[in-house]
């Protein structure tokens, strides 16, 4: 049997049509198939690869750390360099009160996480999502994710969960004394790139604020540069109470964290103690590589010239079937306005040997958010064969 059917017949399958592409080897923006083929990964394998493909310092850290130790023990008992030097990096990017970090293995996980903390620290069982936002696939996620076509045939979730509209002032009076955590998406990502209107987001602090409800933002997406700054948070002048990491955070090895009050994440340790516990959290050669990634984003300019390749990436994807480029920095989207043609130029874009996407709720865009390595001409390169897509399906 070829690698296609064994893979197929034998790994656990979500779709019944994957991408099928067969990869051998990735290097910077490029993955190159097993015919030698190379493509251009538009997408960061969904805003993972931050820094390209196999950078070499974050290799050279999973390298040498690997070399020395790799699991030792469940975490929160032993003393990992990596991980401490990793969780003090990355409080030094953040507000005092964003000073205690607990790392997990993923994104669904951190938020997992996130719920909890909110619940065990204000005592309170409500929780609140928006409609159109994604925040993992394990039960506590869906649960405040908002899109009933992902759900349906899931349920019961958790009880005691409301669903907002983002950028709805009217219905966020529906916080109240009663909610432990509103859980948001600062830029909306799979709901199709939806930025928050002005004032929307400080309003929702406010409103969080005087009730005593856990703001708790979701950056699995847009954390790490992909905006323009190394949070998206730092753009709207507002703290939350808990910030939820992963995705990029390991340059392409699966880490993710929330980060806390140190008095909050305390709440963990008592009543019961072990109040969240994991295996593979905080794993050595995960929190090496993500060392390696946040040293590389603050001892390089890539984070201050987002902006600019955003702005050449505006300049250039002007064609009559895109109704409208909508996002932030290296988050943005083309908008087809319909799904018919919007998957066409998805696959036909693929066909190119550029790598993209759709988003779970809006199968009309097509997703660009490149490793922000990605250089002036590769971007040129990209935009030209997104172009020759779109007009191949046009004929
Ligand atoms: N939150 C957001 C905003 C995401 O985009 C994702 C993944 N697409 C998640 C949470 C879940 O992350 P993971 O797949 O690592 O569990």
């Amino acid at each position: 049997m070829t690698q296609r059917q064994l893979f197929l017949q034998h790994v656990a399958q979500t779709s019944d049509a994957p991408l099928m592409l067969e990869m051998n080897r990735a290097e910077g923006i490029y993955i190159y198939d097993v015919e030698g083929r190379a493509y251009i990964d538009l997408i960061s394998g969904i805003n993972v690869s931050i820094l390209g493909h196999c950078h070499p310092n974050v290799v050279k850290a999973i390298q040498e750390q690997a070399a020395k130790y790799m699991h030792l023990m469940v975490y929160g008992e032993f003393v990992y360099t990596p991980q401490v030097q990793l969780a003090k990096l990355l409080i030094n990017q953040l507000p005092e009160s964003l000073d205690s970090v607990y790392f997990v293995n993923s994104g669904t996980e951190a938020i997992e996480g996130a719920l909890k903390l909110a619940k065990r620290y204000t005592g309170r069982t409500e929780m609140i999502g928006f409609k159109n936002a994604y925040h993992g696939s394990t039960h506590g996620a869906m649960s405040v994710m908002g899109g009933e076509f992902f759900l349906r045939n899931y349920r019961p979730l958790l009880p005691d969960v409301r669903h907002l509209t983002f950028n709805c002032w009217e219905g966020l009076e529906q916080i109240s004394e009663r909610t432990a955590c509103v859980l948001v998406e600062p830029i909306q990502g799979e709901a199709g790139i939806l930025l928050p209107k002005d004032g929307f987001l400080q309003y929702l602090r406010n409103r969080c604020t005087e009730v005593g409800a856990m703001l708790i933002f979701d950056e699995i997406q847009t954390g790490y540069g992909r905006t323009g700054t190394m949070f998206a948070f730092e753009q709207y002048q507002i703290v939350p109470d808990i910030l939820v990491l992963a995705k990029g955070m390991g340059g392409g090895i699966p880490i993710g964290a929330f980060v806390a009050s140190k008095e909050m994440m305390d709440c963990f340790t008592n009543r019961p103690v072990l109040g969240h516990i994991t295996t593979f959290g905080g794993n050595p050669v995960c929190c090496a590589a993500g060392l390696a990634v946040l040293q590389t984003l603050l001892n390089t300019n890539l984070i201050q010239q987002v902006p600019e390749k955003e702005r050449l990436f505006r300049e250039l994807l002007v064609h009559p079937a895109i109704k409208e480029v909508r996002g932030k920095g290296l988050m943005l989207t083309l908008d087809f306005g319909d799904t018919e043609t919007g998957q066409a130029v998805i696959s036909a874009c693929i066909k190119q040997g550029i790598i993209t996407d759709w988003f779970l709720f809006a199968d009309e865009c097509l997703r660009i958010t490149p490793p922000l390595i990605i250089e002036e001409a590769e971007i040129r390169e990209a935009c030209s064969l997104v172009l020759e897509a779109i007009e191949s399906v046009m004929i």
